[in-house]
């Protein structure tokens, strides 16, 4: 067991004075601050009907108003935090499947949430913020009753509750409680060495786990700091790097891929401010990627796996000692193993289904026993991915059991196309993914987008890959994209997109 067990308790070690949230143009905000900060926020919502296990809905933009709301809000309450671009029928749709009691909006907010918050009776709470440094705010709402459980959380409490990104089907609610998000920052901590000397720069949405945990909870855990962006910008990511002045960040494979497109005019700005690692997760981050990356910061990149349901990181490669690009890196904070259909676990260098245990892991999902009783296998939380490991305890994703596509009951991971695809030098993204075939049930497809300049056919690319699949593996079609659609994470999502690109029957 961790000693720190809950979020209270995880903040409380670094001192007074030290830098906890910075942003563009802002003064810092302190710890000391900040903590004082949590304990007004607790006995506001107290004060206002809002307690221990009620649910907060929090609809706020990206920045450091969001990052203090949600630290503070999920010590006496527990936070929800919804992606501000949701429409009213996605709000109303969340606000009831969560159970929220309340909504947190900026003061003047025009978001479509208040409206749905009004339909379903919400106790509407809006914040303002104030002059004590990044993020500092004013939480206000008309008064009601006592709240039935008031004070600081503990540690079996649920602190959030997020969806799933919805990437396989629809969207499953996770509770994580204090201990899960508390071991789970630790763990991020401890991988990346994090110290008070480290000032992240964040550009993670933070309505997702990623953000909150690598983003937010992590670098706060070790006295760190983190200069919080107003969500992921390519063209004012080097502007940023300026002002930050930061040690690492923490981002998507496709935010990655965004940046490598700016840095031609960038040189200055990456050669004053050295990085001491960067880091991917929620997605593949192709090996080419990586290399590109550590060329032109000169600094390590690591991959790590996470999930919402194990309150983000399963694994992570080693910032000293072997990374191996391609792979995820050996376990980093819960236990993983590779399982079969039947629950037995297999051996290094087997393939199967991807399962973990330990502190970080959910305990179930809310309302969904169906997906519980598929989830869950003598006490292993199984992943839906798919994957294997190496002598080393490394693991390497091959797919998600979802995403196979089924050609005849031809089982081809859309994973291995992908990476067949990236070794040609005009290809910069892909994206393979079934389409519907009339006598084969399923077919391979991919969507390509092609470097800058770069001018290839589809026929080029079919040649390529035959020298280099199984011909069952070569997609019947390709499509080229100026871009690839993606989820609210910045996920590719493959399901769907049949039908998203018109090749649906
Ligand atoms: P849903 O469960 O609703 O289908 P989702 O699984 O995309 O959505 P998240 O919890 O945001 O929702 O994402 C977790 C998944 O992201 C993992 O199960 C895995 O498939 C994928 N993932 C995370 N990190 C990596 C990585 N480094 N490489 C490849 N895939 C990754
Ligand atoms: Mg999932």
């Amino acid at each position: 067991m961790s000693a720190n067990s809950t979020l209270q308790s995880l903040l409380a070690l670094a001192p007074d004075e030290a830098a906890a949230l910075r942003a563009p143009g802002a003064p810092p905000l302190s710890f000391g601050r900040l903590r004082t900060l949590v304990e007004e926020t607790v006995v506001t919502l107290n004060g206002l009907g809002v307690g221990r296990g009620d649910r907060v809905a929090i609809v706020l933009p990206n920045g450091p108003e969001m990052a203090a709301a949600f630290i503070a809000i999920a010590q006496g309450a527990t936070a929800a935090p919804l992606n501000p671009a949701y429409k009213l029928d996605e709000f109303e749709f969340y606000m009831q499947d969560l159970r929220a009691k309340a909504l947190v909006v900026e003061a003047g907010s025009l978001s479509p949430a208040i409206e749905a918050a009004r339909k379903l009776g919400l106790l509407v709470l809006t914040l303002t913020p104030r002059a004590g440094g990044a993020g500092d705010f004013a939480l206000s709402g008309a008064s009601r009753a006592r709240a039935d459980a008031p004070g600081f959380a503990a540690p079996e409490d649920i602190a959030l509750i997020l969806h799933t990104s919805g990437t396989t089907s629809r969207p499953k609610i996770v509770p994580l409680s204090q201990r899960s998000l508390a071991a789970s920052a630790q763990n991020v901590a401890r991988t990346l060495e994090l110290s008070p000397a480290d000032r992240a720069l964040n550009v993670m949405p933070l309505f997702h786990i990623h953000g909150l945990v690598a983003g937010l909870l992590a670098p706060l855990s070790r006295g760190g700091s983190i200069f919080c962006a107003p969500g992921f910008n390519a063209l004012k990511f080097f502007a940023w790097m300026e002002e930050a002045e930061p040690t690492w960040y923490t981002a998507v494979p496709t935010m990655h891929q965004a940046i490598l497109t700016r840095v031609a005019k960038q040189r200055e700005v990456i050669a004053q401010h050295p990085l001491r690692f960067i880091r991917s997760s929620s997605a593949s981050l192709p090996p080419q990627v990586i290399a590109e990356l550590e060329a032109t910061f000169h600094a390590p990149v690591v991959e790590a796996y996470g999930m919402t349901e194990a309150a983000h990181q399963m694994a992570c490669n080693p910032l000293h000692g072997v990374r191996k690009p391609g792979s995820v890196g050996p376990a980093a904070g819960p236990e993983i193993e590779i399982m079969d259909m039947a629950g037995g676990i297999l051996a290094p260098g087997v393939v199967g289904e991807i399962v973990i245990r330990g502190e970080n892991v959910f305990g179930g999902y809310e309302n969904n026993p169906k997906a519980n009783a598929e989830a869950f296998a003598n006490g292993w939380f199984r992943t839906g991915d798919q994957g294997v490991k190496d002598a080393d305890g490394y693991v390497r994703l091959t797919g998600r059991l979802k995403e196979i596509i089924n050609r005849g009951g031809e089982k081809i991971s859309p994973r291995e196309v992908d990476e067949a695809l990236m070794d040609h030098p005009a290809v910069q993204q892909v994206v393979a993914f079934a389409m519907p075939h009339e006598r084969l049930g399923e077919d391979v497809a991919a969507a390509v987008v092609l470097r800058e300049g770069a001018s290839v056919t589809e026929g080029d690319l079919r040649a390529f890959l035959a020298e280099r699949l199984a011909a069952f593996k070569v997609p019947r079609k390709i499509l080229f994209l100026r871009e690839i659609p993606k989820g609210a994470t910045g996920k590719l999502q493959r399901i769907g997109l049949a039908e998203k690109l018109g090749l649906a029957g």
